[in-house]
């Protein structure tokens, strides 16, 4: 059994949102497509609360897209987004919602970040996806959505190794590059890693 995991596909992460990726409003009708092809469909969302410490504001001092620390990980300062019950954190107008069955929040705890649809980035908690996946039989998974270069990634990553034959669906996702090549880099490290890479 196949399944598709659409991550963080939310208006934060489109352009315009807090956290706008670029080109991420162009994926709305690609990711839609596919949704067609897979017999289980499962989203993602980034789900913050207010406080989190992932925030640049929630450190002293700290700056947007500086490298700062959460709980003993390196960890991207980002601006303030995805905040539980905001609008911003709603999944994108024009995503075709009705054809997802599951919905996992990630980022939920204040004190670690989550950029994997699977666990936390301290890897000390799951959401569940991982064990609802193989509760209905999948085997295999399609990854798209936003951003190429961290939940995308870190999602593709944690689905290998979990055990499922992951795919990524290029055209379907957009990253952030906060340095330039940072996608590029992204696709390979996933690609080397036993990512089959769909374009
Ligand atoms: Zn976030």
């Amino acid at each position: 059994m196949k399944a598709l995991i659409v991550v963080d596909v939310q208006n934060d992460f489109l352009p315009g949102g807090a956290l706008g990726v670029p080109g991420g409003n162009e994926i709305l009708p690609v990711v839609n497509r596919w949704m067609e092809a897979f017999p289980r469909i499962v989203a993602t969302r980034d789900w913050h609360p207010p406080d989190h410490g992932s925030f640049a504001v929630n450190h002293p001092g700290g700056k947007v897209f500086e490298l700062g620390e959460l709980d003993g990980l390196p960890q991207v300062l980002w601006p303030v987004h995805c905040v539980q019950e905001s609008r911003g954190a709603e999944f994108a107008d024009g995503l075709a919602v009705d054809r997802i069955d599951r919905v996992f929040s990630k980022g939920t705890r204040v004190e670690v970040d989550s950029y994997s649809g699977f666990h936390d980035n301290g890897r000390r908690h799951a959401t569940g996806l991982g064990d609802w996946l193989r509760a209905q039989g999948v085997d295999e998974v399609a990854v798209c959505g936003l951003a190429t270069d961290y939940c995308v990634k870190f999602t593709a990553l944690d689905a290998l190794r979990e055990g499922f034959r992951t795919s990524l669906i290029v055209d379907a996702c957009r990253g952030v590059n906060l340095e330039p090549g940072d996608v590029e880099r992204a696709v390979e490290e996933m690609q080397s890693a036993g990512v089959e890479i769909l374009k």
